[in-house]
């Protein structure tokens, strides 16, 4: 990841359509079954690095919601692979799509303290506006 839906999302889907990497599923298309919201795919999330801000965050309506996750690079192959918060997608040219396999950019600017404390989004604004 990346960044991370919590229980407080409401399923509204407007953050879906938002994203430049198509990394949100709804409760309908969500790997997930374990897991009533929307859902981000860590190994397609960019953090939308090109842009101001997070688009998904930035059109969410439910305050807190989008909080940040570890960046998914190979030094946190540990964190994502076999954790049941995630479901790595398997392709057939490449087998699974872990950390190793297929790192995601991530902004420096939201330091390792931040994510791995899953602080909202919507708090960090300010640090990249
Ligand atoms: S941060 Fe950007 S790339 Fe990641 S899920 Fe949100 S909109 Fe998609
Ligand atoms: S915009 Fe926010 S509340 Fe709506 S589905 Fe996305 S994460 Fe959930």
């Amino acid at each position: 990841m990346a960044v991370m839906i919590t229980q407080s999302c409401i399923n509204c889907n407007a953050c879906i359509d938002e994203c430049p990497a198509t990394a949100i599923e709804s409760v309908d298309t969500s790997p997930r079954t374990d897991w009533e919201y929307t859902y981000v795919r860590p190994e397609k999330c960019i953090e939308c690095v090109d842009g101001a801000v997070p688009k998904c965050a930035d059109a969410c309506p439910t305050e807190g919601c989008i909080v940040w996750d570890m960046p998914y690079t190979a030094e946190h192959e540990e964190y994502f692979v076999g954790n049941s918060a995630y479901v790595i997608r398997e392709t057939k040219k490449k087998g699974l799509m872990t950390p190793t396999v297929s790192p995601q950019p991530w902004r420096e600017a939201i330091d390792m303290t931040a994510r791995s404390a899953h602080v909202s989004v919507g708090e960090t604004l300010k640090l990249y506006n």
